[in-house]
């Protein structure tokens, strides 16, 4: 995940988590269409690859991630606005030493609530 978003700073990077009872097993990049720096349109043929992967594999969709190369560390009004799954949204933003640091959102009819990602 890391590794996907800070091979295409300053662009905004985005991809699937996979797995099974909350725990991420697998990470699927998608291309953003929208080759934009402030917001990102997941490539729908790579978007739909990638659920039927899931689907083959018996895992589950539990979050999307997406990059803020320029911040900010939290969701955006744009991604409460365009929040279409029920999944932890996961924004990577780098820190002030240029390592990104993951947060992971929840967002709920307009609102979100951070929700803490755990490292195993
Ligand atoms: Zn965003």
């Amino acid at each position: 995940m890391i590794a996907h978003v800070d091979s295409h700073a300053p662009l905004e990077a985005c991809g699937l988590l996979a797995g099974l009872n909350s725990k991420v097993e697998t990470v699927l990049e998608v291309t953003n269409q929208a080759q934009s720096a402030v917001r990102f349109v997941m490539d729908p043929i790579e978007q739909l690859k990638a659920f039927e992967w899931i689907d083959s594999n018996g895992q589950e969709l539990i979050g999307i991630f997406h990059s803020h190369p320029t911040g900010p560390e939290t969701v955006s009004p744009t991604d409460i606005a365009q929040a279409a799954y029920a999944v932890v949204h996961v924004i990577l933003a780098p820190t002030e030493n240029g390592a990104w640091h993951a947060r992971g959102f929840w967002i709920n009819g307009g609102a979100y609530d951070e929700v803490t990602l755990q490292v195993s």
